[in-house]
């Protein structure tokens, strides 16, 4: 069993050099304050725990190749779980976020508990069997799920999804379960918005970004409010159910059992289910509807651009509030041009004053595997 346990200083190394890609020793010693001796021993440390290695950067002009510090490629992993009510996906990553594999799997998680865990367990064997990775060089686990969830107490209140889902996900101690079935000391439970969010932030449309509201668009509305390059989950550890902000109380029941709340007109079930009452065919799937409504079909281009509407208002809300670098809208709903048009114009609408001319709303990146790789990158974070 591998301990990664850096020191405080050592954790500033690692994480300088994570967030670089590479640096020399000349670097590190610039950006932390630290002496050449201090910084020669604490890489020094680093190399021969085998989590970095040496490697070569070319000159962009004439001269030698530069000796630079790199973390050590597909020597330590951990691995990623993207779990929805529905559909689950499995990652595993070195420590310099590079995929070794990725599988998905489509089961209904609404059996027991026992069940939930023993399917779990199943993914990580499956990636770990797959690629030969011994569990020993594993050093945490990082699960995205598709719920509202503590990520402190590691508890989930309601989920995955819809609260009306098996009674097994309410109030579901499912970190310190996880603990007790994995040998692995870093096990990070998180909202798959929030994972989302950081891999946007880390490889996606929010590259570099530190202050951005990522907002996904799906089955649920949710939104992770990245402050200074991380996740805000207030002290409460809920903060960004946006989708359940209330357009009107008279409105259409939501998942939460409340009337009118945003998700209850601009989810992709909602969307869903008001095409299949308007034309009747039952067996109309998101896709059918939004290849029909951005080809200007009626009413699935009404129904669309109503949606796209509403959410559009809660991204006002949050340009209003929050004045974010950018907001970044992903999830089934956007990917339908009709619904983030009107997303974008009714946002730059309801947006008062300076702020509309702040309002920057670009698409999610789009990646197959955004929620599960930032599961592995939440435990990352938390590692150093
Ligand atoms: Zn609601």
């Amino acid at each position: 069993m591998i301990e990664l346990n850096p020191s405080g200083r050592q954790r500033d190394v690692l994480a300088l050099i994570r967030e670089r890609g590479t640096a020399t020793r000349a670097e590190i010693q610039a950006a932390t304050g630290l002496s050449a001796s201090r910084v020669s021993r604490l890489t020094g440390e680093l190399l021969s725990s085998g989590v970095i290695v040496i490697e070569e950067r070319l000159p962009s002009g004439e001269g030698r190749p530069q000796e630079v510090l790199a973390l050590a490629p597909r020597r330590h992993f951990v691995i990623g779980l993207d779990v929805g009510g529905l559909v689950q996906q499995v990652a595993i990553t070195d420590l310099r976020g590079e995929l070794l594999q990725v599988r998905s799997s489509r089961k209904a998680l609404d059996g027991p508990r026992s069940d939930i865990l023993d399917f779990l367990k199943e993914l990580v064997d499956l990636v770990l069997d797959d690629t030969g990775v011994d569990a020993a060089g594993v050093l945490g686990l990082g699960v995205g799920l598709r719920a509202i969830v503590d990520p402190v107490t590691g508890i989930v209140s309601a989920g995955p999804e819809a609260p009306s889902w098996s009674p097994s996900w309410t109030n579901f101690a499912i970190r310190d379960e996880l603990s007790a079935l994995f040998p692995w000391k870093a096990i990070v439970v998180d909202d798959t918005v929030r994972a989302s969010a950081v891999a946007e932030r880390r490889m996606g449309s929010a590259l570099g970004i530190d202050d951005f509201v990522f907002v996904l668009a799906d089955t649920g509305i949710g939104a992770a409010l990245m402050i200074n390059g991380k996740p805000y989950i207030g002290p409460g550890h809920l903060a960004g159910e946006i989708g359940h902000v209330t357009i009107d109380p008279n409105g259409p029941m939501c998942g939460c059992g409340k009337r009118g709340c945003i998700e209850a007109y601009a989810s992709s079930s909602a969307l869903l289910l008001r095409s299949r009452q308007e034309t009747g065919n039952t067996a109309m799937e998101l896709e059918d509807l939004i290849v029909a409504g951005d080809s200007g079909c009626e009413p699935h281009r009404s129904i669309l651009e109503a949606g796209g509407g509403i959410m559009g208002r809660g991204l006002a809300i949050l340009f209003n509030l929050l004045s974010p670098r950018q907001i970044v809208l992903g999830g089934a709903s956007s990917a339908s041009t009709v619904y983030r048009e009107a997303a974008m114009q009714v946002a730059r609408q309801q947006t008062v004053g300076k702020v509309r001319d702040s309002v920057h709303i670009v698409p999610a990146s789009g990646h197959p595997h955004t929620g599960v790789l930032g599961a592995c990158s939440m435990v990352l974070d938390t590692l150093f």
